[in-house]
């Protein structure tokens, strides 16, 4: 049985005020797992203050372990400060830094060197899904970002679409379960029954506590990466009691 997942990206929100968001969204975790991964400068105090009652993750983090590279953060200093996972080839990044799947493969690798939980995102744009495209894009961008060791400790795959961040809206639960049933086809696949069908899959996009238990209905769906939503128990909390 894969063990549900709550994610939460704050992506660059939040200061100091922001942390007395995470004591009740440490309450709230019952049988599902709850990760929120805030700001760096955020991640040590955040692992500080809920003591493991949730789990605590990187946005991104450098394909090298240490070096000369201004303003980058290594996934060993994520480990050092506190976290346990780090999201990796989201579509902010894959846009804003120009990151490839070469790179975000080669992230992954650092971050499980570092005993991180990689949780790697794949989404196709409103224009490849137009195309029809949708399936060809994500199985790219699995094979591609995702290192041969792969186990169902060490990876999470979250699938986001592009065109359903941050803009209300989501796809219909159909589509969300052909993307979903084609990862997990994918990933048993490359990696075997056992490893493929351990791997969890997120769903992210426009998820808020309105949506959340539909989408956490869909087969093949074990959690969500919430962006917006996550930013406040009270929009948070919800969301997390939807898996439980
Ligand atoms: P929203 O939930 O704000 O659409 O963001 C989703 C996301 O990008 C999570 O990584």
């Amino acid at each position: 049985m894969r063990r549900k997942l709550a994610a939460g990206n704050w992506k660059m929100n939040g200061t100091s005020d922001a942390l007395a968001e995470l004591d009740a969204m440490a309450q709230a975790s019952g049988g599902a797992e709850v990760l929120i991964c805030p700001p760096a400068t955020l991640i040590a105090r955040a692992a500080d203050r809920v003591r493991g009652a949730i789990a605590i993750g990187g946005q991104d983090c450098h394909a090298k372990a240490s070096g000369a590279h201004t303003g980058d953060l290594s996934a060993t200093m994520l480990k050092d400060a506190g976290a346990s996972h780090v999201i990796l080839g989201h579509s902010e990044r894959r846009s804003d830094h120009d990151e490839h799947d070469e790179d975000v493969r080669a992230k992954t690798q650092a971050a499980w060197d570092a005993g991180l939980v990689a949780i790697v995102c794949v989404g196709e744009t409103l224009t490849e899904r137009e195309a029809q495209n949708t399936l060809d894009i994500i199985g790219g961008q699995l094979a591609g970002s995702v290192p041969d060791s792969a186990t169902g400790h060490n990876l999470v795959v979250a699938y986001e679409p592009v065109w359903a961040i941050g803009t209300g809206k989501v796809p219909d639960t159909e589509q969300i379960g052909d993307v979903h049933d084609f990862i997990r086809a994918r990933l048993e696949r490359r990696f075997g029954a056992g490893v493929g069908r351990s791997v969890r899959i997120l769903y992210g996009g426009s998820v808020k506590a309105s949506n959340a238990a539909e989408i956490f209905d869909v087969s093949n769906v074990d959690g969500a990466l919430v962006g917006g939503a996550s930013l406040r128990a009270s929009d948070f909390v919800p969301i997390i009691d939807a898996l439980n």
